[in-house]
Parts: C-alpha cells; structure tokens; sequence
C-alpha cells in the first residue's frame, strides 16, 4: 500500500509498504480522509513522544474492508472514524476512569502506525460508526473536535462568563463554537492572520483583534477586568505567556494548544496566587468521541468550512508547506 513514512526528524518519504493485517480485535480500514495536525508536525519535529519511523495521522475516518476474528460490533462495508487513543481497560488510572493517562495505552498515529497511508489498522475499541449523510471528510473532524468536546468540559464555562481565545485556526473555532454553545456571553478571538480572524467573525466571534503591538490594549480596552476564561489554542510558550495576564480574577486558563516537549514558559507565582488563577490542561480525549461525532451528525458543530486545502497522499508535501507557510491554513485534509 501507498504510505507516508517518518522516517526521522524532519523526514519523510512517500513509499509502498506492506499493508497491515489485522490483529484478533482489530479493524482494518481503508483510510478516506486524514487530517494534518499540529501534533503530527511535533512529531515530524521530533517534539513529541513517538519513536521512528512512524506513519503518522490520527485524525481520520474511512470504510472498514475487514476485521478480526474477535471483532463483534463492525463489518467490511462499515462507514467509520477511530477515537486513536486505545487505552487498556486494566491499569490504575482506567480504572479510576481517567483513561486519558492509561499508562498502557496505544495512540494510532503517535505510538502505532497510522492513517497517512491507504489502510490503517484499529483496535475496535477505537472505532466508531459515523452516519450516511456524514461525509468522510467531515468525519475526519470528530477527533480534534473530541478534544475541543472534553476541553470544554475541562474548563468548567459557566452561563454568561467571557471567553477569550488566543488562535484563530480549526481548533480556536472549534473551541469557540462550542463554547458559545455553552453559555458564553462573549468569545473574543486573537491571532496573527486577518483573514482567520475575518472568518471567525463570520463563524459568531464577538471580536476579533489581531495580535500585534495594540492587541493587547485593545484587549484591556474591551475587558478591563480581564475574562473568566483565556483558553490557548496555539501552542505557543511565547504567546502563553502573554495570554494570563487576561484571565479575571478567580478565573481559568486552559492550557489546549500542545507545546513542544521541554518548551518553558514565564510565570509570575505570585501573580497566579493573588488573583486566584485556575489553570487547567485538556490531554487528547477522554471518552468524548460519541458526543463529537453527536455534534457533527446533528449539525451542531458545521466543520466543512473549516478545512482550507485537499491534497493527494502523493502531495503530502504540500499539505506540510500549507502548515508551515500560510499562516491563513486551516485543516488540511489528505486523500490517501
Ligand atoms: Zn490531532
Ligand atoms: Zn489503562
């Protein structure tokens, strides 16, 4: 089968690989539509926790072609996206439900291969069936919004509270559409690209200012007091740093944009202490996966906007230049 291998950091080859076989419980799926993420060019970076090589790509949905002899709940024909942390149902933190931290698990794209390739193999525990009138392109969506879904619940939003957001991409509006969803009475959206913050102003932002030398007293300007909760969609240590001196008093920061490994940050303590900060992580998906999918099939959450190119898995090149150079990408989607 056609693939994209990491091979190394900062390295990769469009190749032909065996295809896999499916283990007893696994699913295996010909792969329709994969997302880039920001998490696959930390791993290309070698920023991440994945070992080389790797056939990276976890945000994916497809048609399952054929299945273990352990698998009950899905057949070949079956139209699907994958939750890509598998998590062992046996160790300590499974069984204290917080199976985010399993410390057996395995993440399809991250610590197994993945979807940059024409099939990939899944655990069933993994899959989930997605509706007809879903297409594959919008199902590949369900994961990060996954992560936005169990973020949300992570902040702890509350009716009529400000939010503001630092980045304007895929997962910043994500986040914000949820949020408004939510309760909040305002969502102020920051980032460097005009034409991301003309879009989400279009999508329902109650403001957007881009980030340069006035953004920040603009910021003021439009809450002095600051907001109940600044969430990071950038994954910027440079950018966090600036982000918690806009949190109200006894009010939260989540921290959703994945940093390097090893990046630092500057934290005033004291500053964290006397106004009662709250800061708050939001680790991949905890069993949110169903609810996402809820959302895209209801039309809740509309995704197709969001992706900005499509590229053939011939052209992953391409996809990885739209990442690093045009700071107006949004999803880029990837046709194996
Ligand atoms: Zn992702
Ligand atoms: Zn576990």
């Amino acid at each position: 089968m056609k693939a994209c291998l990491f091979e190394a950091k900062e390295k990769y080859v469009i190749c032909d690989i065996e295809k896999p076989v499916p283990q007893k419980d696994e699913v295996l799926i010909r792969v329709k539509v994969v997302g880039i993420c920001g998490t696959d060019i930390h791993i290309l970076k070698g920023e991440y926790f994945s070992d080389f090589p790797l056939i990276a790509g976890h945000e994916f949905s497809g048609e399952v072609v054929e299945v273990g002899e352990e698998v009950t709940q899905f057949q070949p024909g079956d139209r699907v996206t994958a939750d890509p942390n598998i998590f062992c149902d046996k160790c300590y933190f499974c069984k204290i439900n917080k199976n985010n931290h399993c410390l057996d698990s395995h993440v399809v794209g991250v610590t197994q291969n993945g979807a940059f390739a024409e099939y990939v193999a899944v655990s069933e525990k993994g899959i989930f069936s997605i509706p007809d009138h879903l297409s594959y392109s919008e199902a590949a969506l369900a994961e990060p919004l996954a992560c936005v879904v169990y973020g949300i619940r992570r902040s702890g939003i509350k009716p009529g509270e400000k939010v503001l957001i630092f980045g304007a991409g895929a997962i910043g509006l994500l986040l914000m559409s949820l949020l408004k969803m939510n309760g909040a009475s305002q969502v102020v959206m920051v980032d460097i690209s005009q034409k991301k913050l003309d879009f989400a102003k279009k999508m329902g932002a109650s403001e957007v200012i881009l980030n340069n030398e006035d953004g920040e007293k603009k910021l003021k300007a439009i809450a002095p007091f600051g907001f109940e909760l600044v969430a990071d969609a950038t994954g910027s240590p440079r950018v966090m740093e600036r982000e918690l001196q806009f949190v109200e008093p006894d009010g939260t920061f989540l921290v959703f944009g994945v940093a390097p490994i090893g990046a630092m940050m500057k934290v005033e303590p004291y500053d964290i202490f006397r106004r009662d900060i709250r800061v708050i992580g939001s680790y991949a998906v905890k069993k949110t996966m169903q609810y996402s999918i809820n959302l895209l099939a209801s039309g809740k959450i509309q995704v197709k906007n969001l992706i900005s190119s499509t590229y053939p898995l011939e052209d992953f090149e391409k996809g990885i230049q739209d990442f690093y150079y045009d700071p107006d990408h949004m999803k880029i989607q990837i046709i194996p």
